[in-house]
């Protein structure tokens, strides 16, 4: 719907599809397996250092580039989990969330016309800051995942994601800048491996583009493991690495993010950073810190809960007869559900809270063209293991014994 007093740069982005879902959810008390919040809380180090810098005084602005201990805990973590060494003062700065970061990078980059190379499906935040800079998005697609060929009617695994590193190489054009990379991908939950990373890296290298990686769901990976693509050869100088705080620690209202970078990269990110929030969340900052100072041990729990949640969720809806990816990594999982008698994803999104008691995303949401991903469906496996059984007990029709649960979300409340 065009909106009278937007700029035409930004008719169609509308509300978000997370937002739209939520409200929904908490419209009819729905399980919310749509928006990509966990119903965990943070470590307890993590509230504790929060609270006690409040209480410290640890309450006015931060420094534009972020609280010193956050970053060196940054730094650390960079370099003892992925062997990636960055200077603490001038490669590292802390954002608004992840969001932030990816704003504040396409607007230090991306001279008006200069192209943007996205996976698709692409998550929507990416799209709005490339036309929020002027710049040209240009999407490559990976396949969508499928039955397989002998397709059984039983069949309920649907494969996974593909990447075509060819098809990204025949995406680039004399205008490419650079490449917005996510992996762990949301929506897909698709893990790019280290031969496709390789194969990205030397397109970067041999068109000399720059790359900015979206990591959040870093420490969110089931099957293979997760490798930056800063870590690939000729890439750590041409690379801003983004990362977040709301997966790794559950802390998604927070919005602690940062992003990794040579001088001249970060240099530029907190030029444009310095005038869309300057710095935020102080105290938050130093409890982000002190959970990332608490060593491995918080980090591989996510990963370790994640995962049971995400096989909950799979078997719940195979068993339902929808054919769904065992998605290697994030927080989500792609099911089709025309088996279940609903060949229209968006259309059963729309109605699945009030007829169901359950919210999901339509894969079309993150898509150009919605043909080929009509039936799919995104959920969200990162909720507690009673929200999942009982989200998959309601699609399956059968009686209800509960409400969607005090965390349905915090749009509308
Ligand atoms: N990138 C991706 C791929 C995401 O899924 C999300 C949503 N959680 C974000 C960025 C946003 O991160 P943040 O909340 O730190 O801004
Ligand atoms: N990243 C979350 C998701 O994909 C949504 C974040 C948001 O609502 N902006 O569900």
């Amino acid at each position: 719907m065009r909106q009278p007093q937007l700029v035409s740069r930004l008719q169609g982005f509308g509300t978000t599809i997370f937002s739209e879902m939520t409200a929904l959810a908490v419209e009819h008390e729905a399980v919310n397996l749509g928006q990509g919040f966990p119903d965990t809380d943070p470590p307890e180090v993590a509230i504790a250092a929060a609270s006690e810098a409040m209480r410290a005084g640890h309450n006015q602005y931060a420094p534009g580039p972020g609280v010193p201990a956050l970053r060196s805990a940054i730094a650390e973590h960079q370099q003892r989990v992925h062997g990636l060494r960055y200077d603490p003062d001038t490669e590292i700065t802390v954002t608004f969330g992840a969001t932030e970061a990816v704003a504040a990078a396409l607007l230090a980059l991306c001279e008006r016309d200069d192209e943007v190379l996205v996976l698709e499906p692409a998550y929507d935040a990416y799209t709005a800051a490339i036309a929020m800079a002027g710049a040209t998005e240009r999407r490559v697609p990976f396949a969508p995942p499928a039955l397989p060929a002998d397709g059984a009617a039983s069949a309920t695994d649907l494969g996974a994601w593909h990447l075509d590193v060819e098809r990204l190489s025949a995406a680039i054009g004399p205008r490419t800048r650079l490449l917005l990379l996510n992996s762990p991908h949301n929506p897909t939950g698709a893990v790019l491996d280290e031969a496709t990373l390789d194969a990205i890296a030397a397109l970067c290298v041999e068109h000399d583009l720059l790359a900015v990686t979206d990591e959040v769901y870093e420490h969110l990976v089931f099957d293979g493991e997760h490798v930056p693509l800063a870590t690939r050869p000729g890439m750590r100088e041409r690379t801003i690495t983004i990362s977040s705080a709301g997966k790794t620690f559950s802390c998604t209202g927070w919005k602690v993010g940062w992003a990794c970078a040579p001088p001249e990269l970060v240099a530029a990110v907190r030029t444009t950073k310095q005038f869309l929030s300057f710095s935020g969340g102080t105290p938050l900052q130093h409890g982000v810190a002190a959970a990332l100072g608490a060593g491995d041990v918080p980090l591989s729990h996510v990963g370790q809960v994640q995962r049971r949640r995400r096989d909950l969720l799979v078997e719940g809806l195979r068993g339902l007869g929808a054919p769904t990816t065992r998605s290697a990594g994030t927080y989500f999982v792609t099911a089709d559900v025309a088996p279940l008698g609903h060949p229209d994803g968006e259309a059963f999104c729309r109605a699945a809270p009030a007829a169901h008691g359950v919210a999901a995303v339509p894969m079309s949401a993150f898509v150009r063209d919605p043909a080929p991903v009509r039936s799919l469906v995104r959920f969200a496996a990162c909720k507690d293991e009673a929200v999942l059984a009982e989200g998959v007990r309601r699609l399956g029709g059968l009686e209800t014994t509960a409400t969607g649960g005090a965390r349905g979300g915090e749009t509308g409340v």
